[in-house]
């Protein structure tokens, strides 16, 4: 039995006047989610813990059984992940901007006017890099984003950041937040490092040709979201499930890459709203060939969560729902567990991630069944399912999919 995962990003939401008092999942005309909520298992899933906010990282480990209290430890070592660099355990990794620095020193520009071109090309100046025994692995990720590793004995993640976070500041300087030696040895690695690159950026063809055309050269790093790689279960030796990651955003594919699953690359997935669905549905079918548990996740749902546009969001949830027509029972040859919910709530009103619930759907040929009909918050919470914990969730889909793990003779 195969597994279609479905993830809406930020799909719960709270009801909103303007859409007669319905959430935008529970207005949206979703007649396929609503024939798999009515013929499978429902419930409402808190995906950390009720109460707990989750950030978009922790709540996907949780989704895959991975506790984010064990296993977490900053965002670095995801970004990182789906950026394509190799982590390995006890690497450092940080979230890292290219970004512009003017004479006097301040910050003219975090992401260094959105550099669409050419990050690779400065990222590969920093190529075979050491400082004090530590390797410096830079590598670009799509606009000014950019990943950076420290590799090597004595360091921390104890360590801050030196993003001021705001324009027509000075950076910060790194400060280690508990008082080892690896803490300092780590901020002192990352002060040469950025002094270095400032006068080995500045003086790169790119960033003169930047300034000539009067754009923001791409002159600093900020470095932010330190973590230290760990060690996380993988997919394929936990459940003996080949699985494939069908994800645009890298901190998805990130961590898809940490539990071993198989990344597929297609740029059409990228782009959050502007993601090409129909392309990201036909390689999650595709890809139901090759593998016995698919990821598939969406973004759109929560970009425009927060932006507060519940209408596009309305509208988003209805484009997704017209992909998931391919995989009801009548149109799919083959055994499917179909599962499909959200890493988190992003309600329009808040424009941010709240800790509300979200609901989910199980369905598979033979599941029990409830007496939910539709796929929406306030009628999830009628299911069988009840409310879950997000990281039990992989047990109740091995479960599906008829691969026991049991627990005592
Ligand atoms: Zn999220």
């Amino acid at each position: 039995m195969k597994l279609l995962f479905i993830v809406m990003d930020g799909l719960g939401d709270r009801p909103i006047p303007e859409l007669g008092g319905q959430t935008p999942l529970e207005y949206a005309k979703t007649p396929n989610m609503d024939k798999l909520a009515s013929l499978g298992m429902n419930g409402l899933l808190h995906v950390i813990a009720p109460g707990v906010t989750p950030g978009s990282d922790t709540a996907h480990l949780a989704l895959f059984g991975v506790d984010p209290y064990e296993y977490y430890t900053g965002r670095g070592p995801f970004e990182a992940a789906g950026i394509g660099l190799v982590v390995k355990e006890g690497d450092i990794a940080f979230r890292t901007n290219f970004a512009t620095i003017n004479t006097e020193g301040l910050i003219e520009d975090r992401r260094a006017g959105r550099i669409k071109e050419g990050t690779d090309q400065l990222a590969k100046l920093f190529e075979g890099m050491t400082i004090d025994g530590i390797e410096i692995l830079l590598e670009a990720g799509t606009e000014h984003r950019a990943a950076l590793i420290l590799r090597g004995p004595g360091l921390s993640d104890q360590i801050s950041e030196n993003d001021p976070h705001v324009e027509g500041k000075e950076p910060l300087d790194f400060k280690p937040l508990d008082d080892t030696p690896e803490a300092e040895k780590t901020a002192r690695v990352l002060t040469t490092f950025v002094m270095k690159a400032r006068t080995m950026l500045g003086n790169a063809e790119l960033n003169k040709k930047r300034e000539e055309e009067g754009l923001f050269p791409a002159n600093y790093l900020l470095i932010r979201g330190a973590g230290k790689v760990p060690k996380l279960p993988n997919f394929e030796e936990e459940y003996c499930l080949e699985t494939a990651c069908v994800a645009g955003g890298g901190l998805y594919k990130g961590v898809g890459r940490m539990l071993g699953m198989h990344i597929i690359e297609d740029p059409r997935m990228s782009g959050g709203t502007t993601t090409d669905l129909v392309a990201k549905f036909d390689i999650a079918q595709d890809a139901l060939k090759n593998y016995d548990f698919v990821f598939t996740h969406v973004k759109g749902t929560d970009n425009y969560s927060h932006d507060g546009k519940f209408k596009e969001k309305v509208e988003f949830i209805e484009r997704v729902d017209k992909e998931v027509s391919r995989f009801l029972p009548e149109n799919y040859e083959g055994d499917l567990v179909v599962m499909i919910t959200g890493d988190h709530s992003s309600p329009c009103s808040f424009k941010d991630h709240s800790a509300d619930p979200v609901p989910v759907l199980i369905y598979s040929p033979d599941c029990r069944r409830d007496k939910v009909e539709k796929f929406g918050e306030r009628y999830a919470v009628e299911g069988c399912l009840g409310h879950i914990i997000g990281k039990y969730l992989m047990g109740i889909a091995l479960n599906e999919m008829r691969l026991v793990h049991k627990f005592g003779a």
